[in-house]
């Protein structure tokens, strides 16, 4: 971490949000800043964490790695995100943090739950991996926990294939962290490799046209084990760490990141003129979204509905090419099966068990929105009513 051109990055990831902070560390993935924020707290075995259920495999597991055991709140059927008073109910002696998500960019009720975690004297980290970019209540997404981490992951907030940014707001509740960071192994080439060849052919996914081929051809590939996606078979079906798994940025996602960044308010401004379209036509149809006052100056990084027959829409939207994402289809996405390797009982969480049967996440980054809102027009059918 002592390259320049990482130097560089973190300037401009300080003045891209005013994260008015030196303490702004980089990663290989989001979830090595997760991991490496848990151990530098302290966080080991006997040690419960709370997280929200509807969630992404990586978290539980970090906090697994740690020796420690997750436990899940439930989330609030309107925004999708921790419910305080089941987050309140799970405290106890044990518990020494709370991990707040943003989900697809909407916020948590952040101020309430950092209230809470303070008053109890638990650390509170929130989970931005979606929230690059957005804000709760005027203040940049990340900023009012002890520490929040990012996810430049290619289909986060802005892309550096992959990639975790970690933002300590109080360091002397991290006070390992130094020795945490020069533990840290660099990629080897031929993972830098890797990411180089995945960085080029992300190029040809912005176009329309190839979209819809490679993604014929990614599935084909899956389904005969020749790719696998971001999270290798070790952390999807084990909780045991990966070796080598904490690992520092590289100079490619940096220099992928300061041009990432140059158009991230562009970016920005296009997935929330999607999200307040496709909002107008469910509001008008009397269809299930997140109210106005949950979603102002969110992320928008993807735009959630609640489908009945998820396999009808996705059959709809590729005729009509239009985009989706099947994101937390499972309470600890993508894992579908048993869930008690990662201490998981679905009856505790029944709003979020509930929700990953229906989920459906449609892209923001789209160019013709009037597209996006004929489908959503012509499918209303499928989808849950408010
Ligand atoms: C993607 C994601 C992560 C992990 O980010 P990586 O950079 O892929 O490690 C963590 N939490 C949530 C909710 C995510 O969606």
């Amino acid at each position: 971490m002592t390259n320049l051109s990482n130097n560089n990055y973190q300037k401009v990831i300080r003045s891209a949000l005013a994260y008015n902070s030196d303490n702004i560390f980089l990663y290989w993935k989001g979830r090595v800043a997760l991991y490496a924020a848990l151990k530098a707290a302290g966080i080991t075995s006997g040690d419960e964490v709370i997280i929200p259920g509807l969630t992404c495999v990586v978290v539980p597991n970090a906090i697994l790695y740690c020796g420690a055991i997750p436990v899940y709140a439930d989330v609030r059927s309107d925004t999708l995100t921790m419910d305080v008073d089941s987050a309140k109910k799970l405290i106890n002696a044990k518990t020494k943090a709370i991990i707040i998500q943003n989900t697809f960019g909407l916020s948590a009720d952040v101020d309430t739950l950092v209230d809470l975690a303070r008053s109890r004297h638990i650390l509170v980290l929130e989970d931005c991996t979606h929230g690059f970019g957005g804000y709760f209540k005027g203040q940049a997404n990340g900023t009012l926990a002890d520490a929040s981490f990012f996810s430049t992951q290619w289909n986060k907030p802005y892309s550096t294939g992959l990639g975790g940014i970690l933002l300590v707001n109080r360091p002397e509740c991290f006070p390992w962290l130094a020795a945490i960071n020069s533990a840290c192994i660099a990629p080897s080439k031929q993972e830098l490799l890797g990411l180089w060849l995945s960085l080029q052919a992300r190029r040809f996914l912005l176009h329309d046209a190839s979209y819809w081929l490679l993604l014929r051809l990614f599935r084909w590939l899956s389904k005969v084990g020749l790719v696998t996606g971001s999270s290798s078979t070790q952390e999807i079906k084990s909780t045991v760490m990966p070796a080598d798994f904490l690992k520092q940025h590289s100079p490619l996602q940096a220099s992928t990141g300061m041009r990432a960044l140059a158009s991230l308010d562009e970016v920005m401004a296009m997935r929330e003129r999607a999200a307040l379209a496709y909002r107008e036509v469910l509001a008008n149809h009397n269809k299930w979204h997140v109210s106005p006052l949950h979603d102002a100056n969110n992320a928008h990084l993807k735009f959630p509905v609640l489908i009945n027959d998820r396999r009808a829409f996705f059959s709809a939207a590729e005729k009509a090419q239009v985009r989706l994402s099947d994101w937390f289809v499972s309470p600890i996405h993508p894992v579908e099966n048993d869930l008690s390797l990662w201490h998981l009982d679905v009856d505790t969480i029944p709003i979020a068990t509930a929700l990953a049967q229906k989920l459906v996440t449609i892209n923001t980054e789209v160019a013709d929105v009037e597209k996006v809102c004929r489908f959503l027009s012509s499918n209303l059918g499928l989808i849950e009513p408010n």
